[in-house]
Protein backbone atom coordinates (compact mmCIF):
# COMPACT_ATOMS: atom_id res chain seq x y z
CA UNK A 1 0.00 0.00 0.00
CA UNK A 2 2.90 2.77 1.02
CA UNK A 3 4.22 1.53 -2.23
CA UNK A 4 1.52 2.35 -4.43
CA UNK A 5 1.01 6.15 -2.31
CA UNK A 6 4.58 6.47 -3.32
CA UNK A 7 3.91 5.64 -7.12
CA UNK A 8 1.35 8.30 -7.36
CA UNK A 9 2.57 10.87 -5.12
CA UNK A 10 5.58 10.45 -7.78
CA UNK A 11 3.21 10.33 -10.69
CA UNK A 12 1.54 13.52 -9.47
CA UNK A 13 5.05 15.29 -9.35
CA UNK A 14 6.04 14.58 -12.49
CA UNK A 15 2.66 15.51 -14.07
CA UNK A 16 2.87 18.87 -12.17
CA UNK A 17 6.91 19.18 -13.41
CA UNK A 18 6.08 18.07 -17.28
CA UNK A 19 3.44 20.78 -17.11
CA UNK A 20 5.87 23.24 -15.91
CA UNK A 21 8.32 22.23 -18.29
CA UNK A 22 5.76 22.37 -21.61
CA UNK A 23 4.90 25.86 -20.16
CA UNK A 24 8.79 27.11 -20.24
CA UNK A 25 9.44 24.83 -22.92
CA UNK A 26 6.61 26.63 -24.77
CA UNK A 27 7.97 30.41 -23.84
CA UNK A 28 11.75 29.47 -25.17
CA UNK A 29 9.87 28.50 -28.53
CA UNK A 30 8.10 31.25 -28.35
CA UNK A 31 11.23 33.43 -28.34
CA UNK A 32 12.97 31.11 -31.26
CA UNK A 33 10.42 31.61 -33.67
CA UNK A 34 9.70 35.20 -33.28
CA UNK A 35 13.51 35.97 -33.74
CA UNK A 36 13.61 33.67 -36.78
CA UNK A 37 10.72 34.90 -38.60
CA UNK A 38 12.23 38.67 -38.06
CA UNK A 39 15.90 37.47 -39.22
CA UNK A 40 15.21 37.28 -42.93
CA UNK A 41 13.85 41.00 -43.19
CA UNK A 42 16.88 42.87 -41.26
CA UNK A 43 19.78 43.86 -41.43
CA UNK A 44 23.14 41.99 -40.39
CA UNK A 45 23.81 43.58 -37.24
CA UNK A 46 20.04 42.84 -35.94
CA UNK A 47 20.25 40.09 -37.49
CA UNK A 48 23.25 38.57 -35.17
CA UNK A 49 21.68 39.60 -32.41
CA UNK A 50 18.25 37.79 -33.23
CA UNK A 51 20.54 34.63 -33.78
CA UNK A 52 21.92 34.92 -30.37
CA UNK A 53 19.00 35.03 -28.94
CA UNK A 54 17.53 32.06 -30.82
CA UNK A 55 20.53 30.31 -29.84
CA UNK A 56 19.94 31.14 -26.20
CA UNK A 57 16.85 29.94 -26.10
CA UNK A 58 17.60 26.56 -27.76
CA UNK A 59 20.46 25.72 -25.07
CA UNK A 60 18.28 26.90 -22.35
CA UNK A 61 16.03 24.70 -23.89
CA UNK A 62 18.59 21.79 -24.09
CA UNK A 63 19.52 22.17 -20.63
CA UNK A 64 15.65 22.02 -19.41
CA UNK A 65 14.89 19.12 -20.98
CA UNK A 66 17.95 16.78 -20.21
CA UNK A 67 17.31 17.80 -16.83
CA UNK A 68 13.84 16.72 -16.78
CA UNK A 69 15.18 13.29 -18.20
CA UNK A 70 17.52 12.79 -15.61
CA UNK A 71 14.58 13.83 -13.22
CA UNK A 72 12.07 11.23 -14.67
CA UNK A 73 14.76 8.38 -14.76
CA UNK A 74 14.89 8.55 -11.09
CA UNK A 75 14.32 4.33 -10.54
CA UNK A 76 16.51 3.02 -8.09
CA UNK A 77 19.36 1.51 -9.54
CA UNK A 78 19.70 -1.97 -7.38
CA UNK A 79 22.39 -3.74 -9.76
CA UNK A 80 24.83 -0.99 -9.48
CA UNK A 81 27.29 0.96 -7.08
CA UNK A 82 29.95 3.39 -7.87
CA UNK A 83 33.09 4.98 -5.82
CA UNK A 84 31.63 8.09 -4.21
CA UNK A 85 36.04 9.00 -3.81
CA UNK A 86 36.14 8.61 -7.54
CA UNK A 87 33.25 10.40 -8.63
CA UNK A 88 34.57 13.60 -6.07
CA UNK A 89 38.07 13.09 -8.05
CA UNK A 90 36.43 13.29 -11.45
CA UNK A 91 34.30 16.78 -10.63
CA UNK A 92 37.40 17.96 -9.23
CA UNK A 93 39.19 17.31 -12.29
CA UNK A 94 36.04 18.66 -14.70
CA UNK A 95 35.49 21.94 -12.71
CA UNK A 96 38.86 22.62 -11.34
CA UNK A 97 39.01 23.97 -15.34
CA UNK A 98 35.56 25.68 -15.76
CA UNK A 99 35.24 27.54 -12.30
CA UNK A 100 37.05 30.52 -12.74
CA UNK A 101 40.08 32.26 -10.96
CA UNK A 102 38.32 33.73 -7.91
CA UNK A 103 36.63 30.68 -7.04
CA UNK A 104 39.02 27.79 -4.97
CA UNK A 105 37.78 24.88 -4.76
CA UNK A 106 39.27 22.14 -1.95
CA UNK A 107 38.42 18.28 -1.63
CA UNK A 108 38.95 16.22 0.97
CA UNK A 109 38.15 12.55 0.66
CA UNK A 110 37.91 9.60 3.01
CA UNK A 111 41.14 7.53 3.06
CA UNK A 112 38.82 4.14 1.93
CA UNK A 113 36.35 2.64 -0.75
CA UNK A 114 32.87 4.50 -0.13
CA UNK A 115 30.91 2.65 -2.44
CA UNK A 116 27.43 3.79 -2.62
CA UNK A 117 24.01 2.55 -4.88
CA UNK A 118 23.53 4.44 -7.70
CA UNK A 119 25.55 5.04 -10.80
CA UNK A 120 28.28 7.52 -12.16
CA UNK A 121 26.29 9.66 -14.10
CA UNK A 122 24.04 10.44 -11.61
CA UNK A 123 26.37 11.27 -9.05
CA UNK A 124 28.39 13.21 -11.67
CA UNK A 125 25.28 15.10 -11.43
CA UNK A 126 24.99 15.44 -8.17
CA UNK A 127 28.30 17.32 -7.63
CA UNK A 128 27.53 19.39 -10.62
CA UNK A 129 24.67 21.00 -9.47
CA UNK A 130 25.79 21.38 -5.79
CA UNK A 131 29.38 22.77 -6.89
CA UNK A 132 27.54 24.95 -9.44
CA UNK A 133 24.84 26.29 -7.14
CA UNK A 134 27.98 27.19 -4.87
CA UNK A 135 29.39 28.94 -7.10
CA UNK A 136 26.13 31.03 -8.07
CA UNK A 137 26.36 31.97 -4.48
CA UNK A 138 29.76 33.53 -4.35
CA UNK A 139 29.67 36.02 -7.18
CA UNK A 140 32.63 37.53 -6.05
CA UNK A 141 34.43 34.79 -5.53
CA UNK A 142 35.05 32.16 -2.40
CA UNK A 143 35.98 28.74 -1.38
CA UNK A 144 33.89 25.64 -2.01
CA UNK A 145 34.82 22.66 -0.13
CA UNK A 146 33.81 19.12 -1.16
CA UNK A 147 34.43 16.32 1.64
CA UNK A 148 33.63 12.26 1.95
CA UNK A 149 33.67 11.38 4.97
CA UNK A 150 32.69 7.54 6.46
CA UNK A 151 30.31 7.75 9.08
CA UNK A 152 28.77 5.03 11.06
CA UNK A 153 25.04 5.95 12.16
CA UNK A 154 23.32 4.47 15.48
CA UNK A 155 19.81 5.07 15.88
CA UNK A 156 19.49 8.34 17.83
CA UNK A 157 16.56 9.56 15.61
CA UNK A 158 19.34 12.99 13.94
CA UNK A 159 18.85 11.63 10.41
CA UNK A 160 15.49 9.28 9.19
CA UNK A 161 17.66 6.33 8.30
CA UNK A 162 18.56 2.70 9.90
CA UNK A 163 22.04 2.42 11.67
CA UNK A 164 24.75 0.76 9.49
CA UNK A 165 27.41 1.92 7.68
CA UNK A 166 27.31 5.44 5.63
CA UNK A 167 28.97 7.43 2.80
CA UNK A 168 28.55 11.58 4.06
CA UNK A 169 29.39 14.00 0.60
CA UNK A 170 29.18 17.27 2.20
CA UNK A 171 29.87 20.44 -0.09
CA UNK A 172 30.30 23.70 1.37
CA UNK A 173 30.63 27.07 0.34
CA UNK A 174 30.86 30.44 2.33
CA UNK A 175 28.56 32.16 -0.43
CA UNK A 176 25.50 34.12 -0.02
CA UNK A 177 23.03 31.44 2.35
CA UNK A 178 19.41 31.18 2.02
CA UNK A 179 16.22 32.88 3.61
CA UNK A 180 14.16 30.54 5.59
CA UNK A 181 11.40 30.82 3.12
CA UNK A 182 13.82 29.99 0.42
CA UNK A 183 15.87 26.73 2.37
CA UNK A 184 12.16 25.61 2.76
CA UNK A 185 11.38 25.06 -0.80
CA UNK A 186 14.56 24.52 -2.20
CA UNK A 187 14.23 20.81 -3.33
CA UNK A 188 10.95 21.34 -5.45
CA UNK A 189 10.66 21.13 -9.13
CA UNK A 190 10.64 24.77 -10.94
CA UNK A 191 11.91 26.68 -7.50
CA UNK A 192 14.71 29.33 -8.22
CA UNK A 193 15.64 32.61 -7.46
CA UNK A 194 17.49 32.98 -10.55
CA UNK A 195 15.06 34.10 -12.67
CA UNK A 196 15.69 33.69 -16.48
CA UNK A 197 18.89 31.80 -15.65
CA UNK A 198 18.04 29.19 -13.07
CA UNK A 199 15.89 26.17 -14.35
CA UNK A 200 15.01 25.54 -10.27
CA UNK A 201 15.45 21.48 -11.66
CA UNK A 202 18.89 21.01 -10.04
CA UNK A 203 18.52 20.58 -6.42
CA UNK A 204 15.11 18.45 -7.62
CA UNK A 205 17.08 16.31 -9.46
CA UNK A 206 19.46 15.65 -6.61
CA UNK A 207 16.93 15.37 -4.34
CA UNK A 208 15.46 11.99 -6.38
CA UNK A 209 18.70 10.52 -7.37
CA UNK A 210 19.56 10.94 -3.37
CA UNK A 211 16.33 9.06 -2.31
CA UNK A 212 16.40 6.20 -4.95
CA UNK A 213 19.99 5.64 -3.46
CA UNK A 214 18.43 5.17 -0.06
CA UNK A 215 19.86 8.28 1.32
CA UNK A 216 18.89 11.28 2.94
CA UNK A 217 19.84 14.72 2.50
CA UNK A 218 20.18 17.72 4.83
CA UNK A 219 20.84 21.74 4.13
CA UNK A 220 22.44 24.22 6.30
CA UNK A 221 22.52 27.96 5.46
CA UNK A 222 23.19 31.13 7.48
CA UNK A 223 22.51 34.39 5.48
CA UNK A 224 25.64 36.23 4.89
CA UNK A 225 27.73 33.19 5.50
CA UNK A 226 27.08 29.95 3.43
CA UNK A 227 25.78 27.06 2.96
CA UNK A 228 26.51 23.56 3.20
CA UNK A 229 24.80 20.29 1.77
CA UNK A 230 25.02 17.13 3.42
CA UNK A 231 24.18 13.81 1.79
CA UNK A 232 24.46 10.78 3.79
CA UNK A 233 24.64 6.77 1.40
CA UNK A 234 24.17 3.48 2.57
CA UNK A 235 27.68 2.22 1.79
CA UNK A 236 26.81 -0.89 -0.50
CA UNK A 237 28.18 -4.66 0.63
CA UNK A 238 28.83 -6.70 -1.93
CA UNK A 239 26.50 -9.79 -1.23
CA UNK A 240 29.09 -12.87 -1.33
CA UNK A 241 30.18 -10.83 1.57
CA UNK A 242 27.04 -9.84 3.52
CA UNK A 243 27.59 -9.85 7.22
CA UNK A 244 31.73 -8.57 6.25
CA UNK A 245 33.16 -5.03 6.48
CA UNK A 246 33.58 -4.47 2.95
CA UNK A 247 35.96 -1.36 3.44
CA UNK A 248 37.92 -2.44 6.82
CA UNK A 249 39.89 0.88 6.39
CA UNK A 250 41.41 2.81 9.03
CA UNK A 251 39.16 6.30 9.65
CA UNK A 252 41.87 8.31 8.17
CA UNK A 253 41.51 10.96 5.71
CA UNK A 254 43.24 12.77 3.32
CA UNK A 255 43.27 16.01 1.95
P1 LIG B 1 18.58 26.69 -9.94
O1 LIG B 1 20.03 26.59 -9.59
O2 LIG B 1 18.32 26.46 -11.39
O3 LIG B 1 17.92 27.94 -9.42
P2 LIG B 1 18.21 24.59 -7.96
O4 LIG B 1 17.09 23.62 -7.75
O5 LIG B 1 19.57 24.01 -8.15
O6 LIG B 1 17.80 25.47 -9.21
O7 LIG B 1 18.27 25.60 -6.73
C1 LIG B 1 17.08 26.22 -6.27
C2 LIG B 1 17.40 27.50 -5.50
O8 LIG B 1 18.04 27.14 -4.26
C3 LIG B 1 18.36 28.46 -6.16
O9 LIG B 1 17.72 29.29 -7.09
C4 LIG B 1 18.91 29.23 -4.97
O10 LIG B 1 18.02 30.24 -4.55
C5 LIG B 1 18.92 28.19 -3.86
N1 LIG B 1 20.27 27.63 -3.64
C6 LIG B 1 20.71 26.42 -4.04
N2 LIG B 1 21.99 26.21 -3.67
C7 LIG B 1 22.37 27.34 -2.99
C8 LIG B 1 23.60 27.74 -2.35
N3 LIG B 1 24.67 26.95 -2.32
N4 LIG B 1 23.61 28.97 -1.75
C9 LIG B 1 22.52 29.76 -1.78
N5 LIG B 1 21.36 29.44 -2.37
C10 LIG B 1 21.27 28.24 -2.98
Amino acid sequence: ATDRAARTARLESLGQLAGGVAHDFNNLLAIILNCAEFIADEPGEQAAEDLARIRDAAQRGQALTSQLLLFAKREPTQDESVDLNSAVAGARDLLGRTLGASITLRCQTYDGALPVRTDRGRLDQILLNLVINARDAMPDGGVIQIDTDRVDLAEDGTLPLPPGHYAQLTVSDNGIGMSAEVRDRLFEPFFTTKAQKGTGLGLATVYGIVLAAEGTIRVDSTPGVGTTFRIVLPIVTAPAEAGRELTPMPGRRQG
